[in-house]
């Protein structure tokens, strides 16, 4: 579903991916991780075209991200993208933070728009919680909302950058369910996080990063009891 071929890309004179080339297949979970400024984000950025690239090509769903000619706002409706920061408008209660993307973008009638938003609160366990406005809900509760209104949009993949590093420890098992949840659904998935426990349970694959470049490709039990790289070793003992 995700096509990665020979990416590089620079801001100014840093090279901040270098020569990246990776395949995600239908369904499955990739936890991305490494250290902080190992260029976890701006892969999955460009990914969804938030970012640019210099070299190389990334095809989602069939759809080539950086040519010329592909429209950036319909390919992202298809890639759910949720932030560490919730990004709720802060002005809508939780259910039109989800319906919004179906009335204006999706067209559809305020009460098709409405019913469907109940059935992806009730998906993240927030039913009780539609008519509350983002500032009386939780950063767990919240981040839920961000989720729902991702899949609102019925994305093809989802992409997931640090969900839960923004939250108190109490709430990140509640927004981890819900990825998990997706997962068993065959959501296919990108997550870069720092949650070893999640990675083990949940991936498919975990890729490590290290300045610009993915220098491990390993199945969860491999990547923690085995790792090949000298840097994914540190990695591991660092993070257990
Ligand atoms: P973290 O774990 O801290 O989120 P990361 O792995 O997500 O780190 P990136 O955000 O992808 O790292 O950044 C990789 C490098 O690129 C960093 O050194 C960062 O300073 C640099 N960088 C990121 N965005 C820009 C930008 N817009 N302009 C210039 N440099 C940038
Ligand atoms: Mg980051």
């Amino acid at each position: 579903v995700i096509r990665i071929e020979s990416v590089s890309k620079n801001f100014g004179s840093f090279e901040v991916l270098k020569n990246v080339s990776s395949t995600v297949h239908a369904s499955e979970v990739i936890v991305l991780c490494g250290l902080s400024g190992s260029g976890k984000s701006t892969l999955i950025r460009t990914i969804s075209a938030l970012e640019p690239i210099r070299e190389g090509k990334i095809i989602v769903d069939g759809v080539d991200v950086h040519a010329r000619g592909t429209d950036a706002n319909l390919l992202r409706r298809g890639i759910g993208f949720v932030f560490q920061s919730f990004n709720l408008f802060p002005h809508l209660s939780a259910l039109d933070n989800v319906a919004i993307g179906l009335r204006r973008l999706m067209k559809l009638s305020k009460g098709e728009a409405h019913r469907r938003s109940h059935l992806l609160l009730e998906r993240v366990g927030l039913s009780h919680r539609a008519a509350y406005m983002p500032a009386d809900l939780s950063g767990g509760e919240q981040q839920r909302v961000a989720i729902a209104r991702a899949l609102s949009m019925q994305p093809k993949v989802m992409l997931f950058d640090e969900p839960t590093s923004a939250l108190d420890p109490e709430m990140v098992g509640e927004v981890l369910k819900v990825i998990k949840d997706l997962s068993a659904e065959g959501m296919t998935m990108i997550c870069v996080t720092h949650e070893m426990n999640f990675a083990r349970e949940v991936a498919d694959w975990i890729w490590l990063m290290e300045a610009g470049e993915i220098i491990e490709k390993a199945r969860p039990a491999e990547f923690f009891e085995n790792p090949q790289h000298a840097s994914a070793r540190r990695f591991v003992q660092s993070h257990l």
